[in-house]
């Protein structure tokens, strides 16, 4: 979709390395699959990455797989999707790009934007909370044209007025 999905494999290991991590079994099976996952563009729940890993290596743990995803998010290689009903997805992303996401709340699709909050906003946050900013999250979130087309509209909510 964008130009952040050319983070390999031995990027991740060598990331884990440096700081000053062991590049376990566990690690780099579940590295493996999320550099495939990156190539080809999927976005993943901890669950579905602890599931497929498991085909190749049955003894990773949930708690591995969830703890390994905390590392490469801090890492800055995984970013966390949040959609409207809490619930979480990843994708793999070059440490420091900076875009957003918008999720569909029904089919879970996560498409990326390269629109950003506009300086002035972000200045004028500033000086008025006195905060010094350094970084922020935007979601948006609706229905992609598929899920628009195959729903029949929903009444309750919008003849409420
Ligand atoms: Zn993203
Ligand atoms: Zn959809
Ligand atoms: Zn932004």
């Amino acid at each position: 979709m964008t130009q952040a999905r050319t983070v390999n494999a031995d990027q991740m290991k060598a990331a884990i390395a440096e700081a000053g991590l062991r590049p376990t079994r566990p690690r780099a099976a579940l590295i493996d699959q999320m550099a495939a996952w990156a190539t080809a563009g999927t976005d993943f729940t901890c669950e579905e990455l602890w599931h497929s890993a498991q085909a190749s290596a049955p003894w990773i743990g949930r708690s591995t797989t969830f703890r390994t995803v905390e590392l490469l998010a801090d890492l800055g290689f995984l970013d966390r999707v949040t959609f409207a009903d809490g619930s979480e997805r990843y994708h793999v992303v070059q440490p420091g790009s900076h875009h957003h996401h918008l999720t569909c709340e029904m089919c879970h699709r996560v498409v990326e934007i390269d629109i950003c909050l506009p300086a002035e906003v972000l200045e004028t946050v500033q000086r008025s909370s006195g905060f010094a900013l350094t970084g922020h999250r935007l979601e948006l979130f609706g229905r992609c044209s598929d899920c628009q087309r195959h729903t029949v509209p929903v009444i309750d909510s919008v003849d409420a007025e």
